[in-house]
């Protein structure tokens, strides 16, 4: 017959999730828990031992930080973190989930203390499975479905961070010239390919850091970094010509696509409206000025 605290041992012992008793200077004091090895990786090896002796520097003292922060404060902390086996000495990676894992930590302070030193419950759960759905949904929430570039929200939520900076970036606006005319003589299809084409064209011409959106039907913007007008420009006329000078073809159809574009500056302080009827006016006067040319404006 097990006396209560022994029933409540046993209760501990065998929880699915880890559950790590650490001191402020990173002891591990004890290990509970943890029998869910489709999870976890054995970490009782680890119990005497002390963070820095087992992780990189930089994790350790991470780990510590938020161990103290949890004191410090007297509450529970809640928080995310990316560990892999591989970075812990004393856990074999191969008996358990392979790769970088996330992990979810609800740190708590302990009332008792160890050799003088402050003491936590940490308490751990494998999240990867719902990190790796939540980051593919943000990808899908940002991305644009036919043309696999960032769709308008991604564009505006991005626009108004780079407002708030100090800033040297262009902005262009591009639209397809008479675009109507592509689906109505070669049908939707083939007006879809066009926009894929046009998208790959862009993209050859631009850098990583740059930032490029479907913001409308047959519209897309661009913003370039560290690029002044006279630049962003120069980038747009690249742009206009190599859709301009090479043919677009769908199945044994080839046809002329041409592009205007408006470019502009952005500067510090202004609002996402600004800047993008700016740019907006800029492109109009382009396709009033006669199409498949590039019109700059600036404040
Ligand atoms: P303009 O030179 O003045 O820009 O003329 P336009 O024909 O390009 O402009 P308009 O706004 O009249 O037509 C845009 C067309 O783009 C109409 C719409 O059906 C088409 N469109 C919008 N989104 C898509 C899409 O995802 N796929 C295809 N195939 N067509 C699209
Ligand atoms: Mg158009
Ligand atoms: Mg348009």
């Amino acid at each position: 017959m097990l006396t209560k605290l022994e029933q409540v041992y046993e209760v501990l012992s065998c929880l699915p999730d880890p559950v790590f008793i650490l001191s402020e200077k990173g002891d591990y004091i004890d290990l509970l828990g943890g029998t869910d090895t489709q999870s976890y990786h054995d970490g009782k090896a680890l119990i005497g031992k002390t963070l820095h002796s087992v992780m990189s520097e930089d994790k350790a003292n991470w780990f510590i930080g938020q161990i103290i922060d949890a004191l410090d404060r007297n509450c529970v902390v809640t928080v995310e973190y990316d560990l892999a086996a591989a970075e812990v000495v004393g856990l074999d990676e191969h008996a358990g989930p392979a790769g970088i894992l996330r992990f979810e930590g609800k740190i708590f302070p302990l009332s008792f203390m160890h050799n003088d030193d402050r003491v936590v419950c940490w308490l751990t759960r494998n999240i990867s499975q719902r990190h790796q759905l939540e980051v593919q949904l943000r990808k899908q929430s940002e991305t644009d479905g036919l043309t696999q570039i960032a769709n308008r929200n991604y564009f505006f939520n991005r626009l108004s961070s780079i407002t708030k900076h100090d800033v040297l970036h262009s902005l262009l606006l591009l639209d397809v010239d008479f675009f109507k005319q592509v689906n109505d003589t070669y049908g939707h299809l083939a007006g879809d390919q066009t926009l894929q084409e046009v998208v790959s064209r862009v993209q050859s011409l631009i850098r990583p850091i740059d930032i490029f959106a479907r913001v409308g039907g047959e519209e897309f913007a661009i913003i370039l970094p560290q690029s002044d007008d006279r630049s962003g420009y120069e980038v747009a006329e690249r742009i206009r010509l190599a859709i301009a000078n090479h043919p677009f073809s769908y199945k044994e159809h080839t046809f002329a696509i041409t592009t205007s574009l408006g470019v502009t500056q952005i500067h510090q302080g202004e609002q996402n409206n600004e800047v993008f009827s700016r740019v907006d006016n800029a492109l109009y006067l382009a396709k009033e000025q006669g199409r498949n040319r590039c019109v700059s404006l600036l404040k």
